[in-house]
Order: structure tokens, then sequence, then C-alpha cells
């Protein structure tokens, strides 16, 4: 089986400053490091790593050739992702010696993004294959139509929130995933809780307190494993990527959620985003 992610595929751009820049401030940035990020990127690279085919539907610009490279490296079917004329999305981050951050978000191609890849990589899905999309692209609603009228099944990250995209989603989806944060967001957009959403499976991640499923009125909680953090981002990319590729292989949701855990909390001991995320290997291999 496949898993069919819609999604982002960034360069993150760190850039190590003495404090964050104020306004009308010029700052020298005293180190410099190009990265493979974006949450749709995170999505593939973590369910091929995990063992599953992953097909991945993005567009980048002229300047991207080497972030479909990398993810093709990772193990990601890269032959749908487009390339268009604005320039690759691209995240500013500017780190300061206490760790905090600023980062400028530019979408670029993620936000052109046409039908084109959609069209020709959906083509070769098959019933029960897995569509995953989330919201730092265009054309998640359509994709999630497209992918339900093949007989596949729809997943969703609500990340970053967006009241309007996630309820225009919402009737594709076999499954759901949200954070904490994003499952108040969804109760204040819809006045409804996780367990009232008419989704079959929707799983809430509470960052170090494990995850929550919620599936035909139940409601089974699963611990997070006892690690110390050193950089929890791309957690929950991972956590996400994990699951698919678990049930894409077959596992039943309990064993694809534990091996997810044990996953993301590898993943929070790096230093890093998509050049990290752990394969399958490291995970069964740690015990933490
Ligand atoms: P997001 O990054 O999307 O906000 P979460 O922070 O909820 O998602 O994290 C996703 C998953 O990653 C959690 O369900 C948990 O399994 C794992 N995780 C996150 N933070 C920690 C932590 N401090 N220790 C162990 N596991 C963690």
């Amino acid at each position: 089986m496949t898993v069919f992610n819609l999604g982002s595929i960034n360069a993150d751009l760190f850039y190590r400053v003495p404090h964050l820049p104020g306004p009308g401030e010029t700052l020298a940035s005293t180190s410099f490091q190009r990265g493979l990020g974006g949450k749709g990127a995170n999505m593939s690279v973590a369910a091929a790593r995990a063992g599953t085919r992953c097909t991945h539907i993005g567009a980048v610009g002229a300047d991207g050739a080497w972030a479909v490279e990398r993810l093709t490296e990772f193990g990601v079917d890269t032959r749908h992702i487009e390339t268009l004329a604005q320039p690759t999305g691209h995240a500013i981050i500017a780190v300061d010696d206490d760790g905090e951050n600023a980062i400028i978000l530019y979408p670029g191609a993620n936000a052109a993004l046409t039908t084109a890849g959609l069209i020709s990589a959906l083509a070769q899905a098959e019933e029960g294959d897995y569509f995953v999309t989330q919201n730092e692209t265009v054309l998640q609603a359509e994709g999630a139509r497209m992918a339900q009228s093949k007989g596949m099944r729809v997943a969703y990250a609500a990340a970053p929130f967006d009241a309007k995209a996630v309820q225009a989603v919402l009737p594709y989806l076999d499954l759901l995933f949200l954070n904490q944060v994003e499952a108040e967001q969804l109760q204040q957009a819809t006045g409804l809780a996780p367990e009232a959403l008419p989704i079959r499976d929707v799983i809430v991640t509470l960052g170090g307190d494990g995850c929550r499923w919620y599936c035909k009125g139940e409601i089974k909680h699963f611990a997070a494993l006892p690690v110390t953090p050193v950089d929890t981002t791309g957690a929950g990319d991972t956590f996400t990527g994990y699951v698919l590729a678990g049930l894409d292989r077959g596992l039943p949701m309990a064993q694809a959620i534990t091996l997810a855990t044990k996953a993301a909390a590898l993943m929070v001991t790096r230093q890093g985003t998509a050049d990290v995320i752990p394969d399958l290997r490291d995970v069964h291999r740690f015990d933490p």
C-alpha cells in the first residue's frame, strides 16, 4: 500500500544571532544552516523512514531541486512534485543564545500548487491507500474529496489551525490528528469535542503526556515515553507519519500509535527536523 501526502516543502534557514533583531536593526548572524522542512515534507520523510511507500504531492520553485533530491534520498516518491515559477517555500528562523526564536514563513510555491500533481499522483492510487494532508498548502479539500471518491482512506493533521480550511476537509475524513491546542480551537469553531466529531478515528496528541485515541465512543490513552527533550520541533509530524505508515503496513491502530509514540519520543531527543527523523531500526532499538 502507499501513503499519498499532499503537503508543504520548505527550506528551513537557521540563523544564529546574539539577540533577536529589533525594528530598524541590522544584525550579523554567527552561523547559518539550511535544512529540509515543512510539515508536509516532515510527514513524508517519517512515513518513508517508518517503512512504507510514500508519494509526496507538492510544489517547489526552480531553487528547490535540492529539497526534492533530499526527499528522494529519504525514499519518498517525488515524481509528482511540481516545479513552479514561485520560489520554494521557506522559513527564516533566527535563534538567539537563550534558544528564543523569531520566524518569517514564506509559503511560496506551496501556496501556488495546481491540481496537476494531485491528479497525476492519485491516478496511481489504489482503494485502501492512505491520503494525508495538512494546512501549509492549498487544495486540501479538493485532494480529500478526490481521495475519498477513489476509495482511499483520508487522514488530516489540522495544523497550522485554520477554522475554514478544517471545516472544508472534515466531511471527507476517516482519521483526524490534532494537538491539544488545535483540539480546543476546533471545539471553539464547531462546538464539537473530539469524541463528538463525525469521524471514525480522532487522535489528540498531548506533548509529554502522550495522546488520546477516540474511536466509536471509546477513549484510549497512550502515555509518552520518559525522555529529556532536546528539541520538540517535528515531534507531531513524526508521530503522524509513523501512525499512517503503521496503518498502511496493516498494523492495528493501537500498535501503530504505540510505535509512533516511541518514534516521536526518540525524535524529541534530537536537534533538527526532517534530516533527523528516526528510521524504523532506530525506533525498534530505542529503549528509554
Ligand atoms: P505537535 O508537535 O504537533 O504539537 P505534540 O507536542 O502533542 O505535537 O507531540 C506529538 C507526540 O510526540 C506526542 O503525542 C508524544 O508521543 C510525543 N512527544 C512530544 N513531546 C514529548 C516529550 N516531551 N516526551 C516524550 N514524547 C513527546
